[in-house]
């Protein structure tokens, strides 16, 4: 089915979502974008270090030239200051009429972990409302929760272990996400850090708080038994939406089949989606920084794509990646709509011009269907994606490269191609078997 197929051009864009008309809500992805040294942001670039120079206990000291970040941020572990968080609202104040609502992925504080307390975090979620309400005031925005978001980062300990208290947290997300969610959702962020709700009719928005699956949430080691009850409120959520004949799309923060995510819990995840692959339609996840895809296949026989994440790049430039945000077109919002992604449309700052110039541009970076050549972008065409990249190297190096967000890349063989193909099929964490049953070696 893909209604409205054939308005789906690039930069033809609907606006509003009137129920009944044929528009194509887009939405930005957001991961991991600023928001450390709120105000102070332009000394700070000026005194900065990139993090992997310096340690806790080093004192404080003038860089050296070539030691200095770039006024827009830096290749080298250094996250975005608030000269990129400012161009980027800008600029998406400018095209704002390219998109109807905003979905981030979760991480809004930066890597400097041990330089940050609870305090400090509520003010991150503080500022970046700041800008949202400063540069796009009357866009709902949609997120999830981050493993950065806590403090110490990872610690979200499950309601189980009454020694602990996650309450500060999830209290100032709910007043956070509360300007775009109703109070009934606001409940569930208060309890467990996610919601569901319905922006539009026949569609549906999860939000899964899935640090309860993170290897790195050592609070897990006292209960790994459905932490929160977050999956089997999951399925009753999805049952309410197939009874109902909505779509869903799903948030999450880590991909479920990366090992960060811990086994038992992606193992289920994996089969809830294979159970539900006619109502979740879309999934969206953060974490990794780089842009790429997730599949999921048929639990039974494996070889059937039942569904895929997209993986959300980065606006942080960090790890040596330019900062992305995406627009995604969607079949939406009339009665029968899919809500299927229809095309993806990138935009990037490159990070070496900008600081070269001072004058951060941000530019159209590419559509996955014309640059890959897939007709559509269902679970299939990234599947038959991965299988064109196993007997074409040149195709695999320019995913390589559109993976590392445009930062020049040497030649993926060996491990790099492993991995970077084995990534792609493994919707479920610590199951190598997956691969195999993909990718020949
Ligand atoms: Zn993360």
């Amino acid at each position: 089915m893909w209604h409205g197929r054939a308005a789906v051009q690039r930069g033809d864009h609907v606006r509003g979502c009137q129920p009944g008309n044929r528009s194509q809500p887009s939405l930005w992805h957001r991961h991991r974008c600023l928001v450390w040294h709120t105000l102070q942001s332009r000394r700070d670039v000026e005194r900065y270090l990139p993090t992997h120079t310096k340690t806790r206990t080093q004192a404080p000291h003038t860089p050296t030239d070539t030691q200095k970040a770039g006024k827009y941020g830096d290749y080298r572990s250094c996250d975005a200051p608030m000269s990129l968080a400012e161009s980027l609202f800008s600029h998406l104040s400018m095209v704002q009429d390219q998109f109807d609502y905003i979905i981030m992925t979760g991480d809004v504080p930066a890597h400097d972990t041990w330089n940050q307390s609870k305090t400090d975090q509520i003010a991150h979620l503080v500022v970046l409302d700041q800008l949202f309400n400063t540069y796009l005031p009357n866009k709902p925005v949609y997120s999830c929760i981050g493993n950065h978001e806590s403090s110490p980062m990872h610690s979200f300990p499950p309601p189980t272990i009454p020694v602990a208290d996650i309450g500060w947290l999830y209290g100032a997300l709910a007043q956070s996400w509360g300007k775009w969610l109703p109070q009934s959702a606001l409940e569930t962020v208060v309890s467990c850090g996610g919601f569901s709700i319905s922006p539009f009719p026949g569609f549906r928005i999860i939000s899964i708080n899935d640090n309860y699956c993170n290897k790195g949430n050592l609070w897990l080691l006292l209960d790994t038994r459905d932490p929160c009850n977050v999956l089997q409120w999951l399925i009753g959520e999805l049952q309410k939406a197939e009874d109902k004949g909505e779509k869903v799309h799903m948030l999450l923060h880590i991909p479920p089949g990366e090992g960060d995510c811990l086994k038992a819990w992606s193992y289920n995840y994996f089969n809830i989606v294979n159970r539900y692959e006619n109502t979740i339609v879309n999934q969206f996840y953060g974490h990794s920084h780089k842009d790429w895809f997730e599949m999921f296949y048929d639990n039974v026989n494996f070889q059937r794509p039942v569904g895929f994440g997209f993986i959300a790049p980065s606006v942080t430039p960090g790890g040596q990646i330019n900062p992305i945000y995406k627009i995604y077109t969607m079949d939406g919002n009339y009665t029968g709509s899919s809500w299927a992604v229809l095309d993806v449309d990138s935009y990037y700052l490159n990070l070496t011009e900008a600081n070269l110039s001072g004058n951060p541009v941000w530019k159209y970076e590419f559509s996955p269907r014309q640059l890959f050549k897939m007709p559509s972008l269902y679970a299939a065409d990234w599947d038959n994606l991965v299988q064109r990249m196993e007997g074409d190297d040149d195709l695999l190096q320019l995913f390589n490269l559109y993976k590392n967000n445009l930062y020049p890349q040497d030649k993926c063989t060996g491990t790099c191609r492993t991995d970077l193909l084995c990534g792609l099929v493994e919707g479920r964490s610590y199951d190598p078997e997956l691969c195999k049953k993909h990718i020949d070696f």
